[in-house]
């Protein structure tokens, strides 16, 4: 079995003027196709994470009788690959509200705008390269970070917003003022 890099179900210019085109090609096509390539090669020489389902596979990778160097090159292109595929599945250039999770997350945000608040600050306080996440943690929702390409799913937690704050994220159009990609992000974030 070998990972494929999935199509976006956009175009690259779709979120613009909040990510630009060039910033989306080279982020889908180079860096998330290089944690796909990276990601088979590990498997193609670990048995223990051949035919089996990736998700799975992170929430148990301590279980795996991998190497140190394997396992974190699972963890950072594994990671990669699932953290990326979300990022481009929860994005889009229409607004496509998930009614239900709004009302969850006014349930224990309190408000929408509150959950953006600790969300963004989540963000912006990442420091270096890394996610923020609204995740599902034992049946509550929860606002974290994570560095490097850390996958919630090796906490247990299932990520359902994931926003990239790697600089290939956003430099090219907003150089070091990782506070405005932010914000741009709420306008391209499908499911609020
Ligand atoms: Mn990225």
């Amino acid at each position: 079995m070998t990972y494929q890099l999935p199509e976006l179900t956009y175009d690259f210019n779709a979120l613009e003027p909040h990510i630009d085109a060039q910033t989306m090609q080279i982020h889908h096509d180079k860096h998330h196709g290089a944690y796909v390539a990276k990601l088979n090669a590990v498997v193609e020489s670990n048995a223990s994470l051949q035919d089996k389902d990736l998700i799975e596979l992170m929430k148990s990778v301590d279980s795996l009788g991998l190497s140190d160097a394997d396992r974190s090159t699972f963890v950072n292109n594994g990671g990669g690959h699932l953290n990326h595929s979300l990022f481009w599945e929860v994005m889009g250039p229409e607004k496509q509200v998930d009614e239900e999770l709004t009302a969850k997350i006014t349930k224990i945000f309190g408000s929408v705008d509150s959950f953006k608040e600790e969300f963004s600050n989540a963000a912006t306080t990442r420091f270096g390269s890394g996610w923020a996440w609204l995740v599902e943690s034992n049946g509550e929702l929860k606002v974290y970070s994570t560095a490097n390409q850390d996958s919630p799913y090796l906490t247990g937690d299932t990520p359902i917003i994931g926003l990239d704050v790697w600089e290939h994220a956003y430099y090219l159009k907003y150089q070091n003022v990782r506070p405005d990609y932010i914000k741009a992000f709420w306008n391209i974030l499908k499911l609020l």
